[in-house]
């Protein structure tokens, strides 16, 4: 971090601001200019609070050197994190599929779509049982009766699976999940995050609704502080002033977090566009961009879903757009 400050600052102030900084272990390595004066402070500055530094009368302004994530940071890992989800993996060379209903309504849709999703190509099945849902008098999902039935899906079609968790007391039911969601709207709860760093269960980041890419990443370690390094991020569309789809899709977040951090990112594009035909052109250009995967909801009746049936792909269409895929991935190796 790097403190520049004001001219003609008053040398008592400085000597405070030398002594607090000292005490946050931080060395101090000035620069006396004539017309500046520098501070570098060198060691472990992810605790300091670089506001609290640039409120000083006496400070011009701060700027990290560094990010203030550690154990997401390509820097301190530069190899690329492969995190297992019962027999698959993602971030490896496989592209990740996952797919399913927004949300498991009963038994018979939920094993007609993972039976579709699998033979299409799918490779870990989505359902959602705890749903955030916007009205609290929408359908707010089947809970642990949705989880019983996801685990009924993967016994009969062998496919790992991801559901949503949303308050840390029903973490019990989720103890066969294979990789557990923490959703757009929680990505920023931090007491959820820490709780899930002491679990060994992968967890799928989304990213905030109007989340920047640091702020998703200090999520992540939030997680990871706690001892779970199994995270893979999920960007699902931000907020925009563009009304034409339901979210925006950040494609550029791909290329961007490759380059920040080791850890795996796929896209999502069914909640991005909340418009099932605009989901396959996106699922392509994520293979394209060099995405760990995908993230698509299908449903045997969209018209019927009781979830997110605009932006759901028939069982069929989930088919036509995993052959382009799988040909775009094809490509890419
Ligand atoms: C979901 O995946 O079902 C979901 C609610 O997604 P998001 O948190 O991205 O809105
Ligand atoms: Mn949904």
């Amino acid at each position: 971090m790097i403190v520049i400050l004001k001219q003609n600052h008053d040398p008592k102030q400085l000597d405070e601001l030398r002594a607090w900084l000292e005490e946050q272990n931080v060395a101090i390595q000035a620069n006396y200019g004539v017309h500046s004066t520098v501070l570098g402070l060198i060691g472990d500055t992810a605790a300091i609070d670089s506001d609290l530094i640039e409120a000083l009368d006496i400070v011009e302004t701060v700027k990290r050197v560094s990010e203030p994530y550690k154990k997401a940071n390509r820097k301190f890992h530069p190899e690329n994190s492969v995190i297992p989800v019962g027999v698959t993996t993602v971030g490896g060379l496989d592209f990740a599929v996952m797919a399913g209903p927004c949300s498991v309504e009963n038994r018979e849709q939920l094993c007609e779509v993972a039976h579709a999703v699998k033979a299409g190509g799918a490779t870990i099945l989505r359902g959602g049982a705890f749903k955030p849902r916007t009205s609290p008098y929408a359908f707010q999902g089947m809970r642990e009766s949705g989880i019983d039935l996801l685990l009924e899906a993967k016994k009969q079609t062998g496919l790992p699976i991801v559901t949503e968790i949303m308050d840390i007391s029903h973490l019990d039911a989720f103890a066969d999940v294979d990789c557990i969601q923490v959703g757009a709207r929680n990505m920023q709860n931090f007491e959820l995050l820490k709780e899930l760093g002491h679990c060994n269960t992968p967890i799928l980041l989304k990213r905030g609704l109007s989340s920047t890419i640091q702020e998703w990443l200090m999520s992540a370690e939030y997680i990871m502080a706690g001892g779970n390094e199994n995270v893979i991020l999920c960007e699902r569309g931000i907020r925009t002033f563009e009304t034409a789809t339901r979210n925006t899709l950040d494609l550029s977040a791909v290329p961007v977090i490759k380059e920040l951090s080791h850890l795996p990112i796929i896209i999502d594009p069914s909640h991005a566009t909340g418009i099932s035909r605009y989901v396959k052109p996106l699922a392509i250009a994520a293979a394209a961009i060099g995405a760990d995967g995908i993230m698509t909801e299908v449903h045997n009746n969209p018209a019927k879903a009781m979830c997110d049936g605009p932006q759901s792909l028939t069982p069929a269409q989930f088919a036509e757009m995993m052959r382009e895929i799988q040909a775009i991935v094809a490509v890419r190796r």
